[in-house]
């Protein structure tokens, strides 16, 4: 899931900030199909993957925290993991020392890639107390592109997600959206097909946020019975929250192969990147990494770091033995 999420992600990186038609100009008539050069390198993640990553920390050390403390606050942990990523995107490397655990450690990461006002300026704020829900009136998509993790790894999902998500995003859409995304990969992950998957957590926060309902309903609507070249403009650009959702259920529902479904998710007006990475972690939950090609990942930034990463998850949640292990400890110290 984090290594599909991250190929949707980097694909989507160099095409963010341009037009569809602008896309097809430059990549030709299928539009961008392979990794093209974005903040320097090719296969570059952006702030969707990094903050995917560090929620993933959040919720090793939050497992971690409970089994050695007997109390812990998911969320609070979740915003500390948050905080760090916060201290990549505006301090200098030489900082790291100053935090705990290891992810912060990794260099790549302290790098700004076009990271969401949002999330700068909820975690910027010093009024907001840790865990506590952000004071703003957004429902960008800066909450729903980072919480995969607790999908795949925690028992109904969904309150987490949200509170995840209300860390920074203020708005009752942005944050149930996310605990819809987040109930979506859970179902896709144990097996139910992504439109039957989808319609089971979108029956479970029906009535929390109309906006999201009629956004999903609109892309069941859409979805066509022959493939089809393009994203319908009625599903938006997916800078907001739910936009964001409607397209990633659209694409997954109506492509034939996942490849198509990415292609389909980055070629389009909007948040390319965001949109890839939710495409890409929802086809990750189903398949594995069985449908990526290898010469996306042998671009891609920081695969090695998500493999230990979701190596040390698999060890704590499915295991259980890591959580006392002293390795486990110190790379995520239970505080
Ligand atoms: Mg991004």
């Amino acid at each position: 899931m984090l290594l599909g999420g991250a190929v949707g992600d980097a694909l989507g990186a160099p095409v963010e900030f341009l037009l569809r038609t602008e896309i097809l100009e430059r990549f030709g008539p299928e539009g961008i199909t392979s990794f093209a050069p974005a903040y320097g390198r090719l296969g570059a993640i952006t702030d969707d993957t990094q903050m995917t990553l560090f929620t993933l920390e959040g919720l090793i050390r939050a497992a971690l925290r409970q089994h050695h403390r007997g109390i812990c606050h998911p969320p609070s942990v979740i915003d500390y993991a948050y905080r760090r990523w916060f201290a990549t995107q505006c301090e200098d490397p030489s900082k790291a020392k100053d935090f705990d655990g290891w992810l912060i450690g990794v260099p790549e990461l302290w790098s700004r890639r076009a990271p969401g006002v949002t999330c700068l300026s909820a975690l910027a704020d010093t009024s907001r107390a840790v865990g506590q829900a952000a004071r703003n009136d957004s429902k960008g998509a800066g909450g729903i592109m980072r919480v995969g993790p607790i999908g795949l790894y925690v028992n109904r999902p969904f309150e987490l997600a949200c509170e995840a998500a209300a860390l920074t995003h203020g708005h009752v859409t942005g944050i149930v959206a996310a605990g819809w995304f987040a109930d979506w990969i859970s179902e896709v992950a144990q097996g139910q097909p992504f439109v039957a998957a989808a319609e089971a957590a979108r029956s479970r926060c029906l009535g929390r946020a109309p906006e999201l309902d009629r956004a999903l309903a609109g892309a069941l609507a859409l979805i066509p019975g022959d493939p089809a070249p393009e994203l319908p403009r009625a599903l938006g650009e997916g800078w907001i929250a739910e936009e964001a959702a409607a397209i990633a259920l659209w694409c997954v529902a109506t492509a034939a192969d996942p490849m198509t479904a990415l292609g389909l998710a980055v070629n389009i007006d909007g948040d390319s990147d965001t949109t890839g990475s939710l495409v890409g972690q929802v086809l990750g939950a189903a398949y594995g990494t069985s449908w990526i090609a290898d010469s996306f990942l042998d671009d891609l930034e920081l695969v090695g770091i998500m493999e230990i990463l979701a190596k040390d998850a698999e060890g704590v949640f499915k295991q259980r033995v890591s959580l006392e292990n002293p390795e486990a400890l110190r790379r995520y110290p239970p505080g």
